[in-house]
């Protein structure tokens, strides 16, 4: 079965939605393979959205990605990059729809509570990124 990752982001910790986004993940019908509480350093950050760095956004993105705890997760579906990015919404709440964690729990387009690999690749880099796999049930 199909797997990929996903991050509960600093805003969302800070303002105590871990524990509901979670539950929504379970309702989602995912299999939590791996998960644990870590507070990225800048470099980790940094080499996450390396992708970004040529982007306006990316020093304020990965600034706030190292600032407080997140909840970083190795979740399995069906069609789990598909399911995972559909449960959470589009990037800006604004544009999220009804239902999704974005529309639920994000603040803005920064500070937008969870985050989701764009495709099966990059699911298992960033699964890799974070667990060892003697984490992963
Ligand atoms: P993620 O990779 O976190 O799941 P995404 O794939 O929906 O998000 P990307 O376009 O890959 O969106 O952007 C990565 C992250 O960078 C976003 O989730 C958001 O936190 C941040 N970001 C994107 N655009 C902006 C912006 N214009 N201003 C501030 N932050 C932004």
């Amino acid at each position: 079965m199909a797997r990929t990752f996903a991050m509960i982001k600093p805003d969302a910790v800070q303002s105590g939605h871990a524990g509901k986004i979670i539950a929504h993940i379970q309702q989602a019908g995912f299999t939590i393979l791996g998960m644990k509480l870590t507070q990225i350093s800048l470099a980790q950050a940094q080499k996450f959205y390396e992708v970004h760095k040529e982007r306006g956004f990316y020093g304020e993105l990965v600034e706030f990605m190292s600032s407080g705890p997140s909840v970083v997760l190795a979740l399995q579906a069906d069609n789990a990059v598909g399911l995972w990015r559909e449960t959470i919404g589009a990037t800006d709440p604004a544009e999220a729809a009804e239902g999704t964690i974005r529309k639920l729990y994000a603040e803005n387009k920064g500070r937008n509570a969870v985050h989701g690999s764009d495709s099966d690749e990059n699911a298992d880099i960033e699964i890799a990124f974070f667990f060892a796999g003697t984490e992963l049930v």
